[in-house]
């Protein structure tokens, strides 16, 4: 049994909550508030040696990326975030210091987006520490933005580079965190270490009149546009030629900037699809706010599943996502 299919054997087959909008399928959950507002919530469990190690990031960047992977979950529904909750495990390997910088690094991204911490747990474990974090955001009602709702000739587009994050890992594991990195080995390494969320672009997108279908870029390019493809049962081909590359993962190979980009994931950047038209005017709005938009393929009928065009050639991309289960084996 895999991940996904363990989470479909656990989904409810009946409802009881008649404000429920979505449920389990999407980057998290949305539910009528009010008369003029969804709540949209999300948790996401950090696992010390799977998620994040010690040699890689700081204390303080353990902190400020679990938050900023959860405040991402908000960004691909359009959601402005608004709380959190936090779960620590502790093992005795962590003292009390390296738990508060944890907290500082929330509370940093947290101020930012003026969101309030309202609760959580603390509790020992014998192994490796586990943060787990829940968030919860605002949107205006019916505006929450979904996987499902890409449709055959959408343009595919991104909001930022592709693949810098796993640049920057790769140069944290070869020489670890407190090794000298030139600027632009910096950026990359930064780009791991502290990565934005796009709330302001998940808010234009939830501000937009027009169909969009959206996600976040948590798992790689091809994962995650395979998630728009399954829920809304169509065909994605990306352009090899048009992934957006961040000046200092230009100079490796081609072939490995690709591999980052597609399988890399941790950009947290948002990965779309909407009519032509629409694209056209979202790229005026982005660009009027100075914010990045590439178009970078597009969506066609099909059986669920994408396809890299490269040289004139199209190839099926293999769905090669972080199983947790297959990789405990
Ligand atoms: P993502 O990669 O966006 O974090 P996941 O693959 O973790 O998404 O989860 C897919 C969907 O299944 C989400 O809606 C999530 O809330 C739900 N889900 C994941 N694990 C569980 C679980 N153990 N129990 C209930 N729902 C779950
Ligand atoms: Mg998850």
């Amino acid at each position: 049994m895999d991940e996904f299919s363990f989470i479909n054997s656990i989904m409810p087959r009946q409802l009881q909550q008649p404000s429920l909008i979505k449920g389990i399928g999407d980057d998290a959950a949305v539910y009528k508030a009010s008369d003029k507002s969804d709540q949209v919530v999300c948790v996401d469990t950090l696992v010390e040696g799977v998620h994040f190690r010690r040699d890689t990031l700081s204390p303080f960047q353990i902190g400020r990326k679990g938050l900023a992977s959860n405040i991402s979950d908000l960004a691909a529904m359009g959601a402005t975030p608004a709380y959190y909750l936090v779960s620590l495990a502790v093992p005795e390997t962590w003292d009390e210091k390296e738990l508060r910088e944890i907290y500082r690094g929330m509370e940093e991204l947290a101020t930012k987006y003026r969101m309030d911490l309202i609760g959580g747990d603390t509790v020992s474990t014998p192994a490796a520490l586990v943060l787990t974090i829940t968030v919860i955001g605002q949107v205006e009602r019916t505006k929450a933005r979904y996987r499902n709702a890409a449709r055959p000739g959408d343009l595919l587009f991104l909001t930022g580079y592709a693949g810098s994050a796993a640049a920057g890992l790769e140069l944290l594991l070869k020489r670890g965190r407190t090794a000298t990195f030139s600027e632009e080995e910096l950026a990359l390494v930064k780009a791991h270490q502290e990565p934005s969320p796009h709330v302001e672009q998940g808010c234009l997108f939830a501000d937009f009149a027009g169909r969009v279908a959206l996600n976040d870029i948590s798992d790689g390019v091809a994962s995650e546009a395979d998630e728009i493809a399954e829920a809304s049962h169509v065909s994605i081909v990306i352009e090899a030629d048009s992934l957006p590359f961040h000046p200092s993962v230009s100079v490796y190979p081609a072939s490995q900037q690709l591999d980052w980009a597609l399988y890399g994931g941790e950009d947290y950047v948002l990965l779309g699809a909407a009519a032509p038209a629409d694209v056209k005017e979202l790229k005026e709005r982005f660009a009027a706010g100075k914010l990045p938009f590439f178009e970078v393929g597009r969506v066609e009928a099909g059986e669920p599943g994408v396809f890299l065009r490269q040289n004139g050639q199209l190839k099926k991309l293999e769905k090669k996502g972080y199983n947790h289960f297959q990789k405990r084996r």
